[in-house]
């Protein structure tokens, strides 16, 4: 049985970065029939916030990744104790007293001599008399897990074989001195408790799987697989996180960008599929192979989703928009017509309104060139009054170039410039057929 989950941490809007995390660990969970995990890691009190955990499921509920079960890390504290206690009495936990400061001063002086910043483990020579010491002295140390000075060696879903060797890496400190447990600690119990098998994260979450794999096994736990996906990064191969403001998802929402537009995207970049605009999510899931991805990090350009978000919406059948054609007060009898005509002259779904404003009401402006004033004057006053119908345009137009004698671009340009007071747009014939005003100067 596969589960998986997605651990964003309450403490901000959901950006695309984090999406691709979601939707990597959700098209897992339903291509294999599994379970999909929301976890809120939100065991830091001061960031974590319930606005933000609100946000964050309502832009998954937007996109239509929908969860099994959610869980909350405030939640399950006494799991993290009871842990910590096993990981104590294992004799893998220990206590230490130093201060950032000399934490940092410790670090520049290995560094200096050319030596990784690795923490000397300095705290587990302490004599139980210097331990007494320091606490009276200094309260409650930090708790760190001992790791095994051995290779850390793991098969990863997407970088391949990868190891590490432990003893490059600082024992990583999983209890703050005011108690707070720490994410690396609270991750492993939970995926551990919850069965999680499948673990898809970004590539810069490697070094805690090393330290995460042997707290597993320090608690005799199943190690699940574990995949690390490359960061997003900008057009120009700039860090996104720069950019965060505007990539976060609600933005995207905001700005009409569609859910099937985003997820089509993400679901295939950097991955030697084809990105394909797709009809569902479950399609995505379908067709979607972790193996597929490579390690360099994937260039997303927010652009590229403006010319799907309209093709989505051009191949919509009416159904899919009906309540929404309604809501506008479009007569019934018209609305499918309405739809054919202009689905495919939208970029986003905000625009479905606007073009029926102009049916209803003539453009807020109608464009005329000087140079064309008299000839759209004469125009005009060749066209009756609606209701308009299938064929009101070409009798229109055959009557104006009776009387002008203009034909081609220079008789339709002007009158659809007139009408509609845009260069471009659904076939004339549409047009008018769903006009219901007269087009005035
Ligand atoms: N809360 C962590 C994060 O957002 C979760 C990482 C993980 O998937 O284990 O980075």
């Amino acid at each position: 049985m596969t589960t998986t989950r997605f651990a964003p941490s309450p403490t901000g809007y959901l950006h695309v970065g984090n999406l691709r995390t979601a939707l990597f660990n959700w098209m897992i969970a339903r291509k294999a029939g599994g379970t999909f995990i929301l976890r809120l890691d939100d065991t830091d009190p001061e960031r974590s916030k319930q606005e933000y955990a609100d946000a964050i499921m309502q832009d998954l509920d937007w996109l239509g990744l929908t969860w099994d079960r959610v869980e909350k890390q405030s939640d399950r504290l006494d799991r993290y104790a009871a842990a910590a206690d096993r990981l104590r009495e294992a004799g893998r936990f220990y206590e230490a007293f130093e201060t950032p400061t000399e934490l940092d001063l410790k670090r520049k002086k290995q560094l200096n001599m050319g030596r990784p910043p690795v923490y000397d483990r300095a705290a587990l020579r302490l004599s139980e008399a210097e331990r007494a010491a320091l606490r009276a002295e200094r309260g409650q140390g930090v708790w760190r897990f001992r790791l095994d000075h051995d290779r850390i060696a793991w098969t990863d879903g997407i970088l391949g074989e990868m190891s590490i060797d432990a003893a490059s890496v600082s024992d990583p400190v999983l209890i703050r001195q005011d108690g707070q447990v720490l994410y690396t600690l609270a991750s492993v119990v939970d995926d551990t408790e919850m069965g999680v098998t499948d673990v898809v994260r970004g590539s810069d979450h490697v070094t805690n799987t090393a330290t995460q794999i042997q707290i597993i096994e320090a608690l005799s736990g199943t190690v699940p697989r574990f995949a690390h996906h490359s960061l997003l990064t900008g057009p120009q191969g700039e860090t996104l996180s720069k950019r965060l403001g505007t990539l976060a998802l609600r933005d995207l929402r905001a700005r009409g960008i569609e859910p099937m537009a985003v997820l089509s995207l993400l679901a295939r970049l950097g991955s030697s599929d084809p990105v394909e605009l797709r009809g569902s999510a479950d399609e995505l899931a379908a067709g979607f192979d972790l193996g597929h991805f490579g390690a360099a990090p994937t260039k997303f350009d927010e652009d590229d989703l403006v010319p799907l978000t309209a093709r989505h919406l051009a191949g919509l059948p009416f159904e899919a928009v009906a309540a929404q054609v309604a809501t506008l007060g479009v007569p019934e009898a018209l609305a499918p017509r309405f739809w054919a005509a202009v689905r495919e002259n939208i970029a986003v779904r905000a625009d479905i309104a606007d073009w029926w404003t102009l049916l209803r009401d003539g453009p807020a402006a109608p464009l005329v060139a000087d140079e064309d004033r008299a000839f759209v004057a004469e125009a005009v006053a060749l066209l009756p009054d609606p209701p308009y119908d299938d064929g009101t345009w070409a009798a229109w137009t055959t009557a104006v170039k009776d009387a002008t004698g203009r034909k081609g671009r220079a008789l339709f340009m002007p009158l659809r410039l007139a009408v509609t007071g845009r260069p471009r747009g659904p076939e004339m014939a549409d047009v008018m057929a769903l006009m219901q005003v007269k087009p005035r100067l």
